[in-house]
């Protein structure tokens, strides 16, 4: 489904991606761990077009999406701070790449309440989104996200700012809702046990590079490297 070859991406003399090579396949949810700084993010922002890289290249579904625009790529990007529109309701939020796509009213509005029913907020579409928790507005960035039917569904951070015990609790929701929907799902993750729970395959990246990946068990048990096993916390 996605794959990168080479993808490199400088800023001034920093290199933040470093000719990386990664392949995400249909239906195949894929973590990606590392120290602050390491490239999570510009990975992310590359894929999904918003971002350019200085070289390399990023294919989707085979096709190269060099000069691809962010809107044709197909991908749904949910951010940290999921910057929901405080002056739309829910529905009005869940919509919005709906309507901007010129899907109409009648059919926007059935597929709102379907996604809100999947996130577990069935019925909220009315609500106002200051009004919810904050478990509750990272559902309803979740259900954006979705809306479109990205063929590629990337989340940084999705759960970032949420207690430990919220967290175990979607994690495990999402998890069980990317494979009833069947999405491939590119995700970056500050911990590990979340990408642990959540991952078929975790990549560990290190400066801009990718320092590992494999299974959860397979990087678990095998670290590649010393930069690896003391990234998942083991003494030496
Ligand atoms: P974090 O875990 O803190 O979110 P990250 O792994 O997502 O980190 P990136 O945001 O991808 O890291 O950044 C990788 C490197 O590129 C860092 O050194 C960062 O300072 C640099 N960088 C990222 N975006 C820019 C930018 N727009 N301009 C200049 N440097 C940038
Ligand atoms: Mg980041």
């Amino acid at each position: 489904m996605l794959s990168l070859r080479g993808v490199t991406v400088r800023f001034g003399d920093r290199t933040a991606l470093d000719a990386v090579d990664l392949d995400v396949a249909e239906h195949e949810t894929v973590c990606v761990l590392g120290p602050s700084g390491s490239g999570k993010s510009t990975l992310l922002r590359v894929v999904a077009g918003l971002q350019r890289a200085d070289a390399g290249r990023v294919l989707l579904a085979g096709e190269d999406q060099r000069g691809v625009p962010a809107h044709r790529r197909g991908v749904g990007l949910m951010f940290q701070d999921h910057q929901l529109f405080p002056q739309r309701d829910v529905a009005g939020n869940v919509a919005f790449g709906l309507r901007a796509r010129g899907v109409g009213r009648a059919e926007a509005a059935r597929t709102v309440a379907g996604l809100l029913d999947l996130v577990g907020l069935p019925g909220a579409g009315r609500r106002a989104v200051a009004a919810l928790s904050g478990g509750e507005q990272q559902r309803v960035a979740l259900a954006r996200a979705l809306a479109p039917s990205p063929r590629l569904l990337m989340l940084d951070e999705p759960l970032g700012q949420l207690d430990r015990s919220l967290r175990e609790r979607l994690v495990v929701e999402l998890r069980s809702l990317f494979g009833r929907l069947g999405t491939t799902v590119l995700a970056v993750t500050h911990d590990q046990g979340e990408a642990f729970a959540l991952a078929d395959r975790v990549v560990i990246m290190r400066d801009g590079r990718v320092a590992q990946t494999g299974t959860p068990l397979e990087v678990w048990r095998r670290p590649a490297s010393e930069f690896v096993a003391r990234f998942l916390g083991f003494e030496n």
